[in-house]
């Protein structure tokens, strides 16, 4: 049985005064909630694990280093967000791919670092609008898996979150179809890979445009265990219904 993951991304927004959105959430959560994980700038990870202690609410950052320390400006290391309190750490976002250069190989070594300080590394892949049209769909997100996971890949230190880079803050979302099929594909990749123990234990979100109004059907389809959400998590009034959406799915 696969946990079923709330991820919410606040990119570079926010600051001490959207910590109260910590709170609205937490006073309106489902019962039986799905894991929930905010994932604030890093100005924010101490006070928002502070704000969110005794609530099922976890805390991940955005990023980190793959060294533990050093003469890296303006980096932070994934020691750090777990001295946060933070539970959790993006990796390996299309913004930090496209925006920092980052790559297939980075993304790992940051997922090597990241668990050894005990996080959770939640891996985002995704094909640009120019791939899909080409119909490389898959030869880009089976290359994605395969450079960015490393081998000691385990059920509870690894979540993949299948990013269509078009899809991501512009209202356009795939086809159920298309979430399906590359879902299924990444299942089937990582059963390969791993074997079906590790395999179908690693949990597989969606993320683009998820919205109350498509993520009851989002959530419908099988291997989609939950949710990466950009915009619609800044603002607890948004993101409670897809909490809500996914503990009924
Ligand atoms: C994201 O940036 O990870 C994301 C999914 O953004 P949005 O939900 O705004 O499309």
């Amino acid at each position: 049985m696969r946990p079923k993951i709330a991820a919410g991304n606040w990119k570079m927004n926010g600051t001490a005064a959207a910590l109260t959105e910590l709170h609205s959430l937490a006073t309106g959560l489902p019962d039986n909630p799905p894991q929930i994980v905010i994932c604030p700038p890093s100005t924010l990870l101490f006070r928002a694990t502070d704000a969110t202690h005794g609530s099922p609410i976890q805390i991940g950052a955005q990023d980190c280093h793959a060294e533990e320390a050093g003469a890296y400006t303006g980096d932070i290391s994934a020691t750090m967000v777990a001295d946060s309190g933070a539970s959790h750490v993006i990796l390996g976002h299309s913004e930090r791919r496209d925006a920092h250069r980052e790559t297939d190989a980075d993304v790992q070594a940051k997922a090597i670092a990241a668990w050894g300080a005990g996080l959770t590394a939640i891996i985002c892949i995704g094909e640009s609008e120019a791939e899909r049209d080409a119909g490389q769909t898959l030869d880009i997100i089976g290359a994605q898996l395969d450079g960015s996971l490393p081998d000691a890949v385990e059920a509870g230190n690894t979540v993949i979150a299948y990013e269509p880079i078009w899809a991501i803050g512009t209202g356009k979302v795939p086809s159920i179809a298309q979430i399906k099929e590359v879902h299924d594909f990444i299942r089937a990749r990582l059963i390969d890979r791993f074997g079906a123990e590790i395999g179908n234990a690693l949990p597989l979100l969606y993320g683009g445009s998820v919205k109350a109004a498509n993520a009851v059907e989002i959530f419908a389809v099988e291997n989609v265990d939950g949710a990466l959400v950009g915009g619609a998590s800044l603002k607890a009034e948004d993101f409670a219904p897809i909490v809500t959406a996914l503990a009924q799915s």
